[in-house]
């Protein structure tokens, strides 16, 4: 049997072989560690590294000292978050957040809380944007950190990072934004945009898991960070532990492999997107979850309504591999948390898919997956009223039983 088709993109990525290719010297002939700075094996290791920092930090408009490499987003995020928080407490206790962060932003929130600062967690309006004038209202004079994400993980919706970087660049409050599901995908510059820190990963933009790095400002202001893996005092100090040349090599040659491409793919998979919604919305009572345009041209999250969410992704698991309106992580089982800021009910949440649609989905795939969608959603639909009339019509005979007694 063939595995299903893969629409989970804004879970993981498959890796692109040419990023794979780039990797594999240093796993054996360039082995050495990048700060063994005293033989040729050191030497090699770390010119993979300068010239991958340079690349992603032109990626985003900054300069190579202003990256530091971590295991990924989820890293980066507690690094950024808690870090600020630990060198800026005598300025002020208060951060600034929104409730469709992911867990990696709202979990670290959440953990400075039981320390005694104090988290505002911002909603959003029915489209999954923040509304600007409520996160200025938000700030106050003992606020050290905005944390808004790029691209959201589920929804896709796109923030509007410039204008949230000029609010906060005016009240002189540090600008966090989580662009996990972002980098390479849509154009991202610090300068432009007034971002301060930027947590970054390697694995949603076809690179290796467990590589992704941070950006801090050092200039205009030049962001504080308090370390939180202390060590040996690789990257600078703020994140110890022995430099992974490979996975640095290969992030950044996914990075560099996806702006290359950043204006087609958009294109493309916007279409395959218009695509699957042109037959996807065909079905009463469908919903189109978060911003129509404002969103990443991979991303369609839709709510379908008397439908049993569970029994809808049991149905097309066969056939496609995506993920539902209940929470990602595998441990839990509660609705989607973003999906309940949009103001669903839990309900609809659950009876929710995201499809996520990569680089190397097709046409043809997405065809076959909108119409046995339309199949299964239609099949369940037609079941369900089955069971409810023979269900009204064994009450209706117990009904005139229990009369007749
Ligand atoms: C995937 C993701 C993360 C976590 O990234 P890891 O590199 O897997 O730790 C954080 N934030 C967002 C928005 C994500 O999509």
């Amino acid at each position: 049997m063939s595995r299903p088709i893969y629409l989970d993109c804004h879970a993981t990525t498959p890796m692109d072989t040419r990023v794979l290719d780039a990797m594999i010297p240093y796993f054996t002939e360039r082995f050495g560690n990048p700060s063994s700075l005293t033989h040729a094996y050191g030497w090699e290791a770390e010119a993979g590294v300068k010239t991958a920092r340079q690349t992603i930090a032109d990626a985003i408009n900054a300069t190579p000292t202003e990256i530091i490499f971590t295991s990924g987003a989820t890293e980066a995020n507690n690094l950024a978050i808690k870090g600020v928080a630990e060198a800026y407490f005598s300025q002020g206790k208060h951060l600034i957040a929104v409730q469709t962060e992911h867990r990696a932003v709202l979990d670290p929130c959440k953990y400075l809380q039981t320390l005694g600062f104090e988290v505002t967690y911002l909603p959003v309006s029915q489209d999954g944007l923040v509304d600007l004038e409520q996160l200025e209202q938000a700030i106050r004079p003992d606020t050290i950190l905005v944390s808004v994400m790029a691209a959201n993980n589920e929804i896709g919706v796109l923030q509007p990072l410039a204008e949230i970087g000029a609010i906060c660049h005016k009240h002189e409050v540090l600008f966090h934004t989580d662009a996990a599901q972002a980098i390479a995908k849509i154009p991202l510059d610090v300068e432009e945009m007034n971002i301060d820190l930027m947590s970054l990963t390697a694995h949603k933009v076809y690179g290796p898991k467990g590589i992704g790095a941070l950006y801090v400002r050092r200039r205009n202001p030049r962001v504080r960070l308090a370390a939180q893996m202390h060590g040996g005092g690789q990257e600078k100090g703020f994140r110890s532990g022995t430099i992974y040349t490979p996975q640095i090599v290969g992030f950044a040659k996914a990075v560099e492999l996806g702006l290359t491409e950043i204006e087609s793919e958009s294109v493309r998979q916007l279409q395959l997107r218009e695509k699957l919604w042109s037959i996807l919305s065909k079905i009463e009572g469908i919903q189109l979850n978060g911003h129509p345009t404002k969103r990443l041209p991979g991303n369609l999250n839709v709510s379908v309504e008397r439908v049993d969410g569970s029994a809808l992704l049991l149905g097309l698991q066969p056939i496609v591999a995506l993920s539902s309106g209940s929470a990602c992580s595998s441990t839990s089982t509660a609705p989607s948390h973003v999906l309940t800021a949009l103001g669903h009910s839990s309900q609809l949440a659950y009876a929710s898919l995201r499809f996520g649609i990569g680089r190397f989905n097709t046409e043809a795939e997405i065809e076959k997956i909108g119409s046995e969608a339309i199949a299964i959603i239609c099949a369940l639909r037609q079941a369900k009223n089955n069971h409810t009339q023979i269900v009204s019509q064994e009450s209706a005979l117990f009904q005139a039983n229990s009369d007749s007694v």
